[in-house]
């Protein structure tokens, strides 16, 4: 079969590829020269979403409202933008077989297709209990959640089981916005992590036992120190019960796993350099293979600030290395030059009306400030991470734009500290002096 040929490709059609795509048309670029390639079916959006307002009961977000680039306070660029554009939007294509050399991609009904500089964009998928062969893991009612066809089933589980149990596997960010999406849909919610607190790669015990205080007192319950080792299911092979390690057995109608993703970068083994799981890149993004470039959640990129390369999964990230990526590509045609990539780390989260905002590393010391009690209304409390005698993290919840700004700046200039206790003390006022 005789390939179809782009002068670029984008392989994968979510976050990543939304705003690459509006970086080429803002850059400039002719109809046809640009296809992404993408096996979900639907042009690409705002993956968070799937995890906060697409599962509310009522006053549900859908699509086309949050296709990129509104999360980022851009334009919404729906299908017909796409068109507009003349940009090939080739979806429901699973590519199963890529060689980089000749930058060809085939995918899984056989197509061909061939281009000049091909931008990988995969993104990452959900672990599976079925991985560690959990027993039981495969039975229906058990949920994942990545893309829109998982919320999709998701929200038919939610209504198949009206007030039913739910169990939460896992006590991360994921786990975190669904056991709130699914007290709102009025479920019975039992949280399950290992962890002696939630959110153990971010939050110290003291942030966590306010977000556990809140989330037990919307009527979730958490159960800590123990983990899943098996499901039991009913005639029809859906799950009716959660067995955990401790011997403990939890009533369950549904199952959502959210234990950790892994980076997509399996079509690209051996053919390209890897480095802490996945594509190691430089800072425009380009991959060890002349021509091909490696953004979002599969990219290993060097993190300039802390002088060491890193692979993140975060929203914010995914954007700007893609529109750093397609800025240089647009630039070497052009035989000029553009300032490496100089990320700030910036995580957020969203569920009931919590929202917290993280910029920086949370690595050395952590002191945490304001109020942090969760039965107060609108509590606002931070924390800062000292390394060196230098604050290079910060966290706010509950934070005004200005004041994430301001906390954002403590996390990129990194000011130096006298003490922990001053720095306690002073909290947020601390962050809005810094100029
Ligand atoms: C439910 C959820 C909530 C999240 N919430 C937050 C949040 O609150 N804050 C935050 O900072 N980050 C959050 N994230 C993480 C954030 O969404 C990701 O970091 C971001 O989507 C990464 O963008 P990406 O383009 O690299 O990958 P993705 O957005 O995952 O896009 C990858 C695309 O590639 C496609 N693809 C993969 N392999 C193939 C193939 N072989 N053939 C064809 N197509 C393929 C996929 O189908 C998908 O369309 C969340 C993620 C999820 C899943």
């Amino acid at each position: 079969m005789s390939a179809t040929y782009f002068k670029y490709i984008i392989l994968g059609g979510g976050v990543a590829a939304g705003y690459a795509a509006r970086e080429f048309a803002s850059l400039g670029l002719c109809p046809g020269e640009l296809a992404i390639i993408s096996k979900e079916a639907v042009a690409p959006y705002e993956r968070p979403a799937l995890s906060k307002a697409y599962l509310f009961p009522e006053g549900a977000a859908r699509l086309p409202g949050f296709h990129t680039c509104v999360g980022s306070g851009g334009e919404r660029l729906p299908p017909e933008w796409y068109g507009e554009k003349g940009i090939e939007l080739i979806l429901n294509t699973l590519i199963v077989k890529v060689d980089l050399a000749q930058k060809t991609l085939e995918s899984s009904s056989g197509n061909i297709f061939k281009c000049g500089t091909l931008i990988i964009a995969t993104g990452a998928t959900f672990i599976k209990l079925t991985d560690f062969g959990v027993q039981g893991a495969d039975a229906k009612g058990i949920y994942y959640l990545r893309e829109i066809d998982d919320a999709d089933a998701l929200i038919e589980g939610i209504h198949e089981k009206p007030g039913g149990k739910a169990v939460i596997v896992g006590g991360g960010y994921i786990g975190l916005e669904l056991a709130a999406d699914l007290i709102i849909n009025k479920l019975d919610v039992t949280m399950v992590y290992p962890e002696p607190w939630c959110m153990p790669r971010l939050f110290t015990a003291e942030i966590a036992a306010f977000y556990e205080g809140y989330y037990q007192s919307k009527g979730v319950k958490i159960v800590k120190g123990t983990v899943a080792t098996g499901f039991e299911s009913d005639a029809s092979g859906h799950v009716n019960l959660v067995k955990l390690k401790d011997g403990r057995e939890l009533s369950a109608d549904i199952v959502v796993v959210g234990v950790g993703a892994r980076p997509l970068v399996s079509l690209f083994k051996g053919q390209l350099e890897e480095e802490k799981g996945g594509i190691k890149v430089d800072s425009f993004f380009q991959t060890s293979v002349s021509g091909v470039y490696a953004v979002g959640d599969v990219a290993t990129f060097p993190l300039k600030l802390y002088n060491e390369n890193r692979r993140v999964e975060h929203v914010d990230h995914a954007r700007k290395s893609a529109i750093q990526a397609v800025q240089h590509i647009k630039a070497t045609e052009e035989g000029k030059s553009i300032p490496e990539y100089d990320y700030l780390p910036y995580f957020y989260s969203r569920s009931f009306d919590l929202s917290w905002q993280f910029y920086g590393d949370n690595v050395g010391d952590s002191v945490v400030f304001g109020q942090t009690d969760p039965s107060v209304p609108k509590a606002k409390f931070g924390a800062y991470w000292i390394k060196d005698e230098k604050v290079v993290g910060a966290f706010l919840e509950n934070g005004t734009p200005d004041e994430n700004k301001a906390i954002a700046k403590v996390a990129r200039l990194q000011p130096t500290v006298e003490s922990k206790e001053a720095l306690c003390a002073s909290g947020l006022d601390f962050a809005s002096k810094i100029t």
